[in-house]
């Protein structure tokens, strides 16, 4: 069984995703994480960001990978040819070079196939933009999770101090979630959309808990 989870940038979702696969015994897949580690490689090879063709074959031609720490089921790190990037995707560096990797259809392609077979070995909630809409349309469960713009900056605010990574400035975070919601929403390749199935589900003034609790109830009634 697949459970998608879509939304904007700072919307929750991965605290959401992992709390949810944690509860009901699935795995989790981060596909923003995928796309982050292909636009560090781009950047690291001087890849021009604009060039749809080189990003696609760098898309094909890199495996990215997750590892699990310790005892924990879910994964915690990110490689891309077996190189750690989990620190490194997080920097203001890529969340900028991101938005025009993951606007590549060609790399939208080459990710799209992976997130798939990934999702086929089993019971998977998976979190990113367009899963509910293109990679897994026919999940048994669709969440779009949103939430207001300064309460998305908050949060991602206090995940970066509590990460150690990132901008901690709260204007500046504001701006780049404006920002990439802006390239996600108006991109040709697979906007930010919530499917016309998806239950919508807005977290801004509500506790993450009651969203994770509502998400594992309407995940038990479908099955
Ligand atoms: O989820 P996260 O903010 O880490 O994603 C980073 C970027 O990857 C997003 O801003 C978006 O441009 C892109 N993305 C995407 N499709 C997905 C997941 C992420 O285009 N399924």
């Amino acid at each position: 069984m697949i459970i998608a989870i879509d939304g904007p940038s700072g919307a929750g979702k991965s605290t959401v995703a992992k709390a949810v696969a944690k509860t009901l015994g699935f795995s989790c897949l981060d596909t923003g994480a995928m796309y982050r580690a292909l636009a560090w490689q781009a950047v690291r090879d001087g890849i021009d960001l604009a060039d749809n063709e080189a990003l696609g074959a760098l898309a094909r031609e890199k495996e990215v990978s997750f590892g699990h720490e310790g005892g924990d089921p879910l994964p915690k790190k990110v490689f891309i040819e077996g190189v750690d990037v989990t620190a490194s995707i997080r920097t203001k560096e890529i969340d900028l070079a991101v938005s025009p990797v993951s606007a590549a259809p060609a790399v939208r392609e080459a990710l799209v196939a992976q997130q798939r077979r990934i999702g086929q070995q089993g019971n998977y909630v998976v979190e990113g933009r367009d899963i509910g809409t293109v990679v897994f349309p026919d999940a048994k469960l669709k969440v779009f999770l949103t939430a207001s713009d300064e309460e998305r900056a908050h949060r991602r605010v206090r995940q970066n101090v509590d990460r150690g990574l990132g901008s901690f400035d709260y204007q500046e975070v504001l701006s780049d979630i404006r920002r990439r919601d802006d390239y996600d929403s108006s991109r040709e390749a697979s906007p930010l959309r919530p499917a016309p199935d998806a239950v919508v589900l807005d977290s801004t003034g509500s506790y993450i808990e009651e969203v994770i609790a509502r998400i594992c109830a309407l995940a038990k009634d479908g099955r």
